[in-house]
């Protein structure tokens, strides 16, 4: 069996299984403008449309050229055509860019259900379009989704063969199951009070769904997933320091889940990367530097100052143009690439053709 598991975080990490892949490289993010020519920083759309189409677009776009707006394919799609079982998994909304960027297309990020098509006039369905990205997913047939955005899938659909059906009835009517919380879904892990399950439950389900879809299916394929921590990136942004510690080592048990199933399926290639850098930086205690800095004792019973200085307090703190990490078991991730390279390490691992 062939079978890829790509774990995608927002900001690099230290976690214990994260650091265990024998090969590791860095990789830059940058996004372009519209004529081509670079912005430095990127946001999460261009930065998954990155990888997953190997072309780089404008910040905000979903798997679409950035100049002529055109759909170009992502990974998923060839994956599917070949036979490959496929998955997407988050801790933010199905609809959020980062698991967008792999099963639709659009103009523009905030695309994400029928009443929120308002950037996007030529993907409605009434001007011809694929649909916004919620229904863009469904109509993908991607075999496993799983995350939040429950209240983009609930809304209706506006023009076409499902009008009047909300996105959920879309799928329901395409065979897909729906669960909502993890009852419906994960069955055994007593130390988490909450409905929700965590990434690494989330994870193993998806990993259990694909390979029991290709195995009754008799297919000798195996599967392409994508799981996203996504929470990192968006504590990154309130400047809470404990928040994004959480979630990275969320995050890491999920890469531990992915290492563990890669251990027993050799042929498996596990990547694990972020989409862009981010403002936290571990400083000198004795600095003073402007914006918000938060000292925390760590497990080791040291002090350590993290300060997020990219933006004015208060505001939404900023991404940064800094290279990010890359890791796998992968040669090709060795040096200093490209984002968009991560696009080719996959297509060539699946063999697609
Ligand atoms: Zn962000």
């Amino acid at each position: 069996m062939v079978a890829a598991t790509t774990a995608v975080a927002v900001a690099t990490s230290a976690g214990a299984f994260v650091d265990k892949f024998p090969l590791t490289g860095a990789y830059t993010t940058y996004a372009v403008h519209a004529d081509g020519t670079p912005d430095y920083v990127t946001d999460s759309a261009a930065s998954g449309t990155g990888w997953a189409t190997g072309v780089k677009t404008v910040n905000g776009r979903i798997s679409e050229t950035p100049g002529t707006d055109k759909a170009v394919p992502t990974l998923l799609e060839p994956a599917k055509k070949n036979g490959y079982a496929t998955g997407n998994v988050t801790t933010a909304e199905l609809t959020d860019a980062t698991p967008a960027v792999l099963d639709s297309h659009v103009t523009d990020r905030s695309c994400q259900g029928p009443a929120d098509m308002a950037k996007c006039p030529t993907d409605t369905l009434a001007a011809g379009g694929p649909g916004s990205i919620a229904e863009q997913s469904v109509n993908h047939k991607v075999d496993v989704l799983l995350g939040g955005g429950k209240q983009r899938f609930d809304q209706k659909v506006t023009d076409g063969r499902y009008k009047g059906l909300t996105v959920t009835e879309q799928a329901q009517k395409l065979g897909y199951q729906v669960v909502t919380d993890k009852a419906g879904c994960v069955t055994s892990d007593p130390n988490r009070p909450a409905a929700t399950p965590s990434l690494a439950d989330s994870a193993t389900k998806a990993i259990q769904l694909l390979e029991a879809k290709q195995k009754a299916k008799h297919s000798t394929q195996g599967f392409f997933l994508q799981i996203e921590g996504a929470s990192i990136d968006k504590q990154d942004h309130a400047a809470d320091p404990c928040g994004q510690i959480g979630e990275t080592a969320a995050f890491d048990r999920a890469v531990k889940v992915a290492r563990a199933y890669a251990a027993k399926h050799p042929d498996t290639l596990v990547v694990t990367t972020a989409d862009h850098g981010h403002t936290s930086q571990i400083v000198p205690l004795e600095a003073t530097p402007p914006g918000l800095s938060s000292t925390l004792v760590t497990n080791e019973g040291q002090q350590l100052k993290v300060n997020y200085s990219t933006n004015t307090p208060g505001q939404s703190q900023e991404h940064t143009g800094t290279q990010v990490r890359i890791a796998a078991q992968a040669y090709r991730v060795l040096g200093v690439t490209n984002q968009t390279d991560l696009s080719t390490t996959i297509r060539e691992a699946l063999r697609l053709r």
